[in-house]
Formats: C-alpha cells, sequence, structure tokens
C-alpha cells in the first residue's frame, strides 16, 4: 500500500498516511483531527519550467527500444 503525504490546512501538520488510493479522501490530520487535508506530491513534484527524469505514467508503457 502507498504512502502519501498530506499537509493540514487548519493546522499545517505535515504528515503521512498510508492509505489505499480510494480511502486518500478520507484522510483526517492526526494533530488536530481537521479534515481539511491537502496532498503533497513530493519526489517527483512537477515543476514549472523543469523537466525530465521523472517516471511519468505514460500508456502503453516501454521504455528504450531493445
Ligand atoms: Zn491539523
Amino acid at each position: 500500500m502507498p504512502t502519501y503525504d498530506f499537509r493540514c490546512a487548519q493546522c499545517g501538520h505535515k504528515f503521512t498516511v498510508l492509505v489505499s488510493i480510494s480511502d486518500k479522501d478520507k484522510v483526517t490530520c492526526p494533530n488536530c483531527a481537521g479534515k481539511k487535508v491537502e496532498q503533497l506530491f513530493t519526489g517527483c513534484a512537477v515543476r514549472t519550467g523543469g523537466g525530465g527524469g521523472c517516471d511519468m505514467p505514460t500508456t502503453g508503457g516501454g521504455f528504450g527500444g531493445g
């Protein structure tokens, strides 16, 4: 099961939760029990003016050609 990083919009607490995708919207803040949390995209974050090096979810798959 993947982990997701969240940040609470109420207290600003950052936390990581181990949940399935379908349960992501049920995540609450462990600090203040706030339900208004926003997901953080770490690691391979989408940056403006960036590019390269990310494992983007491509349809079809298949890197290289060998
Ligand atoms: Zn909170």
